[in-house]
C-alpha cells in the first residue's frame, strides 16, 4: 500500500479527439503497463476496452487504472468527453483530487472543453493544462494559451515553451531549469536534456521571467525574490508552483505531441510534482445518517473510520464490482462494512487494484486509494460505504434526468428474456438510464441522456449480450404538473380467501416551483403516532402513483403530502394503505388538473461573427429564449435554453448554416 502522499487520483479530460486517450496509452506504456501502444485509429488501445468505444474511436465508461511514476502511485480515471455522458465525467470529478486538462494545439478550447473546465471548477479540482499536437500543422501554443486565459479565465503558469512546431516540433523547454528536453520519437526514449541553445535564450529568459511575475503574485517566498531581482531556484518555483496549484490560483501549462511519444513523460513528471496528493486536499465531509443535521468531518488518513464513495459499478461476465474512492481509514478483504442508506451490513468478498486489462487481488486498501470492491450486492452509484460504528453519509452523486426515449423489441421473442435480463444489469451500471414498459402498447421503452447514449446501449446488447434489437425513432421524455393544489381521500377494502385488505389515506398535491423537482413528505400527527412501516407503505404508494400521471408520464415539481391514514389492525394495513395512498394521489391531480412538460435544454453556440444572424434566426424558429450573445476574443457566443424536441438534427443543420465553423453544446436544464 503506498504512503498517502504518494498517491494522485487524477483524470484526463478533454475535448474529444482532443487525445485523451492516445495520452493515457502513453501513461501507461511509459509506467511499463503495456508493452505494445495500439493507435487509436487502429482501434487497440487498451484504456478504452469496450469494443463500440474502439470502433467510434470516443472513451464511455471511466475505467480506473493503476499505474507507478517515480515510485508515486497515479490512479488514473478516463473519463468521457462527450456530452451525452457528462454524468460519468461529474462522478469522476467527485473522486479525483486533480485533473489533467488536454487541449488540441490547432483546436484549442473548444465549446466541450469549457464544459468538463467549468465542472472541474465546481467540484474544485486543481488542473494542469497540456497543449498536445503541437506537431500538427496550424499548432499554435501561445494562441491556446491566450484561449485559456480568456476563455476559461485561467490564471496560466507557462512552465514549458514548445521546441520547434509541427514537422519541426523536437520537444520543450523547460523554464524552471532553462533546458530543451528532446525526443526522438521512438516511445521508449527517455528524453535528452541540454542548456538552451544561444538563440533560443532571450526568448526562454523573457518566459521564465513572466512565469516568475505570475507566481510572485500568490506565492511570498518568490515575490521577495521577484521584488529582489534575484532569480529562483528551479526547485523554489517546483514548490511554489505545487502550492499554488493545489489551492486553485494557477493552472501550469505544458506541451507536447502524444502521439509522436514527445514531452508525455514530463507530463507524468508534473502530475507527481505539481498535482495534490489525497492528503493535501480538504477533509471530507458528510453527514450522520442517523440525525442528518449533524455534519461529520473525516480526514484523509488510515486511522480514521471508514468512508467510502461508491462511484462507479462495473459489470464483468455478470457479475458486479464497485469503484470505491476511500476518503478516510481502511478496507480490508473480506471485511464487513455498512451502507448508510441500506442500513444494512454488507461484506467486501475481495479488493483489486485495477489495471487497464486486469486486476489485482489486494488484501487492504487505504486511505486516498481507488479500488474495485467484489461482493458488495445492494451498492449502487453514489452509495457512502463506512464503518457500522461511525455511520457517515456523504453527498450523492448528482444524477440526471433522462431526456430521449426509444422503443425497443427483440428482433425474436426467443431472445425476449435476455433483452430483459441485459436491460436490467445495464440499469444498474448506469442511473441516467432506465427502462420501462409502456402500459397502454406495452412495449419496452429505454430512455437516457442522448441518442448517442441510447446507440451505444443498444449496440452493447448485440456485443455483450448478443440479443438483437429493432429500435423505434427517438422520442423526448415528457412530465406532468399539476395546476392548483388539491386534496382527496381513497379507501381501500378488499376481502381475500386469507386476508382482509383495507386502508384509507388522504393526500394534498401543490405545484411547485420549476426545477424543485418531486416532493413526496408526511404531514401526518405526530399523536396518537402513526407506526413507520406504515408512514413507509403509505408514501411508497405516493412515490409510485408519481411515476405516471393522466398521460402517463411520470409528475414533476409537485410535493405530494400524507396528511391523513386510518387503517385497522385486522387488515395487513401496509398493503391496504399503500394502494389507498396510490388513489387518493390520482384523484387528488385529476382535482389539480394536469401539465405536460417538456425538457428544456441549455444550449451555447459558438460561432464566427458573418454567421451570427443566420444562427440566431434559425435557433428562434426552434422556439429558443436567447439569453445572451457575446464576443469572446472574435467568436460569438450564444446562450439559449430551446426545448429538446426542437433539437433533432441540430448538429448537421448548424454545419451547414456556418459552413462547418459553428459549434455548439447542450445540456439538460429543466422540464419547463
Ligand atoms: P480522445 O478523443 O481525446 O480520446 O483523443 P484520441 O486519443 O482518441 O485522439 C484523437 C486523434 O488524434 C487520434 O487519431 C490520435 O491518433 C490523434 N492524436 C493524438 N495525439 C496526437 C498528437 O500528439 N499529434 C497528432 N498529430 N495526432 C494526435
Ligand atoms: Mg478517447
Amino acid at each position: 500500500m503506498a504512503r498517502i502522499d504518494r498517491i494522485r487520483n487524477i483524470g484526463i479530460v478533454a475535448h474529444i479527439d482532443a487525445g485523451k486517450t492516445t495520452v493515457s496509452e502513453r501513461f501507461l506504456h511509459h509506467a511499463g503497463l503495456i508493452h505494445r501502444v495500439g493507435e487509436v485509429h487502429e482501434g487497440l488501445t487498451q484504456m478504452d476496452w469496450m469494443p463500440q468505444e474502439r470502433e467510434r474511436g470516443i472513451t464511455i465508461t471511466a475505467a480506473a487504472t493503476t499505474l507507478e511514476w517515480r515510485e508515486h502511485e497515479i490512479h488514473l480515471i478516463d473519463t468521457p468527453g462527450h456530452v451525452d455522458f457528462t454524468i460519468e465525467v461529474e462522478r469522476s470529478l467527485r473522486v479525483l483530487d486533480g485533473a489533467v486538462v488536454v487541449f488540441c494545439g490547432v483546436g484549442g478550447v473548444e465549446p466541450q472543453s469549457e464544459n468538463v473546465w467549468r465542472q472541474a471548477e465546481k467540484f474544485h479540482v486543481p488542473r494542469l493544462a497540456f497543449v498536445n499536437k503541437m506537431d500538427r500543422v496550424g499548432a499554435d501554443f501561445d494562441r491556446v494559451v491566450g484561449e485559456l486565459r480568456d476563455r476559461l479565465g485561467a490564471r496560466t503558469a507557462v512552465i514549458q515553451l514548445p521546441l520547434g512546431v509541427e514537422q519541426s516540433f523536437a520537444g520543450v523547454i523547460d523554464l524552471l531549469t532553462l533546458e530543451t528536453v528532446r525526443y526522438s520519437g521512438e516511445i521508449d526514449d527517455v528524453g535528452t536534456r541540454s542548456p538552451v541553445a544561444a538563440e533560443m535564450l532571450q526568448e526562454a529568459h523573457r518566459a521564465r521571467a513572466a512565469l516568475v511575475a505570475v507566481i510572485a503574485d500568490v506565492d511570498d517566498q518568490i515575490a521577495e525574490r521577484f521584488l529582489a531581482e534575484a532569480d529562483p531556484t528551479a526547485e523554489e518555483l517546483a514548490r511554489a508552483i505545487r502550492t499554488a496549484t493545489i489551492r486553485h490560483r494557477i493552472v501550469p501549462v505544458l506541451c507536447g505531441a502524444a502521439l509522436r511519444n514527445k514531452a508525455v513523460r514530463l507530463l507524468l513528471d508534473a502530475v507527481v510534482d505539481y498535482l495534490p496528493s489525497p492528503a493535501d486536499v480538504p477533509s471530507v465531509h458528510g453527514v450522520n445518517p442517523d440525525s442528518p443535521d449533524e455534519v461529520v468531518h473525516r480526514t484523509p488518513s488510515d486511522k480514521e473510520p471508514l468512508a467510502a464513495l461508491a462511484f462507479k459499478i462495473a459489470m464483468d461476465e455478470g457479475r458486479k464490482s464497485v469503484f470505491l474512492r476511500i476518503f478516510s481509514g481502511t478496507i480490508e478483504a473480506g471485511a464487513e462494512v455498512w451502507n448508510p442508506r441500506t442500513r444494512q451490513p454488507e461484506k467486501v468478498a475481495r479488493l483489486f487494484a485495477v489495471h487497464a486489462d486486469r486486476r489485482k487481488r489486494l488484501d487492504r486498501a487505504g486511505a486516498g486509494s481507488i479500488v474495485l470492491a467484489a461482493g458488495l450486492k445492494h451498492a449502487t452509484t453514489g452509495d457512502t460505504i463506512c464503518a457500522r460504528n461511525a455511520p457517515i453519509l456523504l453527498e450523492r452523486i448528482d444524477t440526471y434526468e433522462p431526456v430521449i426515449s426509444i422503443a425497443i423489441e427483440p428482433r425474436s421473442q426467443a431472445v425476449r428474456e435476455r433483452l430483459d435480463l441485459a436491460l436490467a444489469k445495464m440499469v444498474e451500471e448506469d442511473p441516467t438510464f432506465r427502462v420501462k414498459i409502456d402500459e397502454e402498447t406495452g412495449q419496452t421503452l429505454i430512455s437516457g441522456m442522448g441518442e448517442l447514449h441510447l446507440d451505444v446501449i443498444v449496440d452493447r446488447l448485440k456485443r455483450e449480450y448478443n440479443v438483437e434489437a429493432a429500435v423505434g425513432k427517438p422520442q423526448v421524455v415528457y412530465r406532468e404538473t399539476v395546476l392548483r393544489p388539491a386534496e382527496s381521500t381513497a379507501t381501500f377494502e378488499r376481502e381475500l380467501k386469507e386476508a382482509r385488505l383495507y386502508g384509507e389515506v388522504t393526500c394534498r398535491v401543490v405545484p411547485l416551483d420549476r426545477g424543485s423537482g418531486l416532493r413526496v413528505v408526511s404531514a401526518l400527527p405526530s399523536d396518537p403516532a402513526v407506526p413507520q412501516p406504515l408512514i413507509d407503505a403509505a408514501l411508497a404508494g405516493l412515490e409510485e402513483a408519481c411515476q405516471s400521471g393522466p398521460a402517463g408520464f411520470p409528475l414533476e415539481d409537485v410535493e405530494a403530502t400524507l396528511l391523513a391514514a386510518r387503517w385497522r389492525e385486522d387488515s395487513q394495513p401496509e398493503v391496504g394503505l399503500k394502494v389507498a395512498a396510490g388513489e387518493a394521489f390520482r384523484r387528488a391531480v385529476s382535482l389539480a388538473g394536469a401539465q405536460r412538460l417538456e425538457p428544456v435544454m441549455a444550449v451555447e453556440v459558438l460561432t464566427p461573427e458573418e454567421h451570427l444572424g443566420g444562427v440566431i434566426g434559425d435557433l428562434q424558429q426552434r422556439r429558443a429564449q436567447i439569453h445572451r450573445v457575446g464576443d469572446r476574443s472574435g467568436i460569438q457566443q450564444i446562450e439559449a435554453l430551446v426545448p429538446l424536441a426542437a433539437m433533432f438534427g441540430y448538429s448537421t443543420d448548424l454545419r451547414s448554416l456556418s459552413r462547418g465553423r459553428a459549434s455548439f453544446t447542450m445540456r439538460f436544464h429543466a422540464f419547463s
